[in-house]
């Protein structure tokens, strides 16, 4: 909800103050006691997951319309064609010959690039979640081992 404020992590006051859409990366600082906290830490991961869904979808759609219209040469406004392989990182204006950078019109994670950035997020949250799961073997292994430690002690003759 828009305008609901979230709980600080850091000293547990409702002080986060989430702006709708707020980028993963983008940083939000708590109204209670002033810490900055990378908003993805607020956001769930199906949020997360949710949101580059959308997002992925949003700029495929943008760069089908490139594509198909073509875009605007930053120089002279003409427009001009996309070039047939979207991760060439620049390629000229047709009209007047200025270097056009592709990352202006197609999305960084439509060329391949900055896919880290979005992953990031969730290989964290996947790191964490394998941490936990690491732990829960280890206290079942221990476990184990003593009860059949247990066993060996008792079956002595
Ligand atoms: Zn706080
Ligand atoms: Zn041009």
């Amino acid at each position: 909800m828009a305008g609901d404020l979230l709980t600080c992590q850091v000293c547990s006051k409702p002080g986060i103050r989430l702006p709708e859409g707020a980028r993963l990366s983008a940083t939000v600082t708590c109204e209670a006691c002033g810490a900055e906290k990378r908003t993805d830490v607020y956001i769930s991961t199906a949020e997360q997951l949710r949101r580059a869904g959308a997002a992925a979808l949003q700029n495929r759609a943008n760069m089908e319309a490139a594509r198909r219209d073509g875009v605007r040469c930053k120089n002279c406004n003409a427009t001009i064609a996309l070039p047939a392989d979207i991760s060439t990182p620049q390629f000229p204006c047709s009209h007047c010959g200025a270097m056009q950078l592709t990352q202006s019109f197609v999305a960084p994670e439509l060329m391949g690039l900055g896919l880290r950035e979005n992953m990031r997020a969730l290989i964290d949250e996947q790191r964490a979640r394998s941490k936990r799961l690491g732990i829960i073997i280890a206290i079942v292994v221990t476990a184990i081992a003593a009860a059949i430690l247990v066993g060996v002690m008792f079956s002595r003759p």
